[in-house]
């Protein structure tokens, strides 16, 4: 048995299949001409550079949303002239195409890793791309997901995040990586396919082709060749019956809202699809990562009116760009930091670029004054009073009716009250807030135990927020709402709405409707009660009735 860190729920039962390590190359390939020759290798060098990068952009071409934009990363570091020139550079001192591609990555994933922060991320990127132009220099098959023409769990050290992005419609039933954390794109991607996915399992990228798995992304539980017994349990799981549709409420009609959280139009449609009440969360950033210059105000207008019109009669919160750290835009230079995480990132990027935060406002208001939905808009990364305030004076001014604030930083849980003195509500960012509340950092792998939401710390600032509030609503829309346990947890402390990704939401409906208001009370006293994430965890699956454990597909051992 292997225990990671359970980052995409559901159960799977086949067998492993590794990843293909990636094609080795030398300074003695000579499999496509001398390296000597130097006019075929360079010809050779830019011809795979080339084909990858329009292949990453047609396989972007036809995915949405996540997909999409980390294939289009991958083509924009394929097409990138520096990398080019890195490798062009060996070519001409006389290495072969393929190698001069080994050594160009490895020189930019070392500055990228060097870095730190979004940019180690790159390094990941980067490797999918030199695996891709490796391949077809000496015309050979890329390696990358297989697709053995049967359902199988993928294993594998860590995915780039463009394997990860070809999963959608493969025979990939689950995943089970060495490396990676709960924010990974590998933890990301596979929720929104609905991938069960586990995450820094160490020693699984050692398991054998073909050795029969049974994977528990809820747990984190990967048990190698399970019984039939526990087969049996875990299919049986798999097929519980959620609650496909209605309103957020608890058995004794407590409403929590549930949303959806969406990079665009995409995702609204799935999102509609799981019956949300609206939109939680509209991380308008991700429309433009792959854009080199600023999306202008029409551009924008089109994008929120699009979403907007999706959800007419329904409450849309936007969340204003935020840039920097994990998510750089091109289109913002914000320069090397030594901490991106603790830098100039999200509303902070509004003192350089004050004009960005205005047009998108004017583009919001506009979009939101010709639609019948609830337009909500928030800032991401508020750390102080000051800053709430001065985003919701400016918001105002622009015609938005309803602004509010992210909850992401500790200092701004436990200042809640002044911050909803003048916001309108706030939403709690649990992935950032959980980054910054542990000093861990949401890229990386080996603190991933850290960043647990179950940690009392953070549930404790949950619980600062809600009782600051005075009565104004307060979301959480990070992945700890898609949780549905840790569900009872925050609706126990007064949290008015959860915003999750759309697949996760039967599973919180069918949570909130098997419990009263009070025992969602009872199971949030017991949690913060607990000294630990895992004891939080244990306590509160302790109080939740057995059946609604069977019916979510959870059971005590972690493996159903
Ligand atoms: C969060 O931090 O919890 C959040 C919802 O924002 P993001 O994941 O986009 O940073
Ligand atoms: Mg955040």
């Amino acid at each position: 048995m292997f225990t990671g860190i359970g980052v995409s729920s559901g159960s799977a039962v086949a067998p492993a299949l590794r990843l293909a390590p990636p094609i080795t190359t030398s300074p003695q390939d000579s499999d496509r001409g001398p390296a000597s020759d130097t006019a075929t290798q360079l010809a050779l060098l830019r011809g795979g550079f080339t084909k990858a990068a329009d292949a990453l952009k047609s396989e972007a071409d036809l995915r949405d949303g996540e997909a999409r934009d980390v294939l289009n990363v991958a083509a924009q570091i394929a097409g990138d002239s520096a990398l080019h020139a890195a490798a062009e550079k060996h070519v001409n001192a006389g290495t072969p195409a393929a190698h001069a591609v080994t050594l160009a990555a490895a020189e930019f994933a070392a500055m990228f890793e060097k870095l730190g922060g979004y940019m180690a991320e790159r390094a990941a990127d980067l490797r999918g791309v030199r695996d891709r132009v490796v391949a077809l220099i000496k015309g050979v098959a890329a390696p990358g997901v297989p697709q053995p023409g049967y359902p199988y769990v993928l294993v594998a050290k860590d995915l780039t995040p463009a394997d990860t992005a070809t999963l959608g419609g493969s025979d990939v039933v689950a995943i089970v990586t060495e490396e990676g954390g709960p924010t990974s794109h590998t933890a990301i991607l596979a929720r929104a396919l609905g991938i069960p996915a586990v995450v820094a399992a160490s020693g699984a990228s050692e398991l054998d082709d073909g050795t029969e798995l049974l994977v528990n992304g809820a747990s984190g539980v990967v048990l190698v060749n399970p019984s039939a017994e526990q087969r049996q349990r875990a299919l049986s799981a798999s097929a519980a019956s959620l609650v496909t549709s209605g309103a957020g409420r608890t058995q004794d009609g407590h409403p929590v809202g549930l949303l959806a959280n969406i990079a665009g139009p995409a995702d609204g449609v799935a999102a509609l699809e799981a019956d949300a009440e609206g939109v939680g969360l509209f991380r308008t950033e991700f429309a433009f990562l792959d854009r080199s210059t600023a999306p202008t105000f029409d551009e924008q207008k089109a994008l929120y009116t699009a979403v907007l019109t999706q959800f007419a009669g329904k409450k849309v919160v936007a969340r204003t760009l935020d840039a920097g750290a994990d998510k750089p835009l091109p289109f913002l230079p914000l320069g090397a930091e030594e901490n991106p995480a603790l830098g100039v990132r999200g509303l902070r990027t509004r003192v350089r670029f004050p004009e960005l935060l205005g047009n998108q406002l004017k583009a919001l208001a506009a979009a939101g004054a010709e639609s019948n939905a609830d337009l909500w808009v928030m800032a991401p990364m508020v750390a102080t009073f000051d800053e709430a305030a001065e985003f919701t004076v400016l918001a105002r001014g622009y015609g938005i009716r309803t602004c509010g604030a992210m909850i992401e930083v500790p200092s701004a849980a436990l200042r809640a009250g002044d911050i909803l003195s003048e916001a309108d509500f706030v939403s709690i960012g649990t992935n950032d807030l959980t980054q910054y509340t542990l000093a861990a950092d949401r890229m990386l792998g080996a603190v991933a135990p850290l960043l647990d939401p179950w940690q009392p710390a953070l549930l404790d600032l949950v619980a600062l927020t809600v009782n600051a509030s005075d009565g104004k609503p307060v979301g959480v829309c990070g992945e700890a709402a898609a949780d549905p346990l840790l569900a009872l947890v925050f609706a126990g402390l007064g949290v008015t709405s959860l915003s999750m990704a759309p697949r996760a939401i039967a599973g919180v409906r069918t949570a909130l409707l098997g419990v009263t208001f009070a025992q969602c009370q009872q199971v949030a006293e017991a949690a913060r009660k607990a000294r630990s994430a895992r004891e939080a965890r244990s306590a509160v699956r302790d109080l939740v009735p057995a059946a609604l454990v069977a019916e979510l597909g959870l059971t005590q051992d972690g493996l159903a």
